[in-house]
């Protein structure tokens, strides 16, 4: 049986009816394959399902493991981040954000695969103020400092901005 495809027949029967269910996702369960998230590393999901009475409404929170380099000063970075979800299903669908019921089950998998991956950043950083490394001489500013004169570079950066605000 796959636990990702929900019955709620019971639920649509009144609204206000719920359910509560925790699920342990390996990636392949949500069919994700993305280097940033281990084969083997769990997602866990709290899922709170409701009946309303134009649908059923899916809250509660998925965790997510992922790995990554920081952008600026190259350290790993292995951590888990917390998506929160707001769903709705609805049998005839009339809200265009909301998610098919097809013959009385809901599919949580393209849901929680969306809500995962939406969990990795762009450009990852070890910490928001990560100081990077020194563009002349490759310290870590997190944990050394050095004396070089980047504001050739610095200057160069500012001219390119300045430009860009022109253009847009
Ligand atoms: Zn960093
Ligand atoms: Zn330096």
């Amino acid at each position: 049986m796959n636990p990702l495809l929900v019955n709620v027949s019971e639920l649509l029967r009144r609204p206000g009816n719920d359910k509560d269910l925790k699920l342990a996702l390996l990636p392949i369960d949500l069919d994700i394959d993305e280097p940033r998230i281990n084969a083997i590393d769990s997602l866990q999901a709290a899922l709170h399902i409701q009946s309303l009475t134009d649908g059923v409404v899916v809250t509660g929170t998925l965790s997510v493991p992922w790995h990554d380099t920081c952008r600026r000063c190259l350290e790993d970075i292995d951590t888990t981040t917390v998506a929160v979800i707001h769903e709705l299903y609805q049998e005839h669908v009339t809200n265009e954000e909301a998610f098919p019921i097809v013959g009385y089950q809901l599919d949580l998998q393209t849901m929680l695969r969306q809500l995962a991956l939406l969990e990795l950043p762009l450009a990852a950083l070890c910490r928001p103020d990560c100081a990077g490394l020194c563009p002349t001489c490759g310290i870590d500013r997190n944990l050394e400092s050095c004396t070089c004169d980047n504001t050739v570079r610095d200057a160069r950066f500012s001219v390119l901005d300045e430009l860009k605000d022109r253009l847009n």
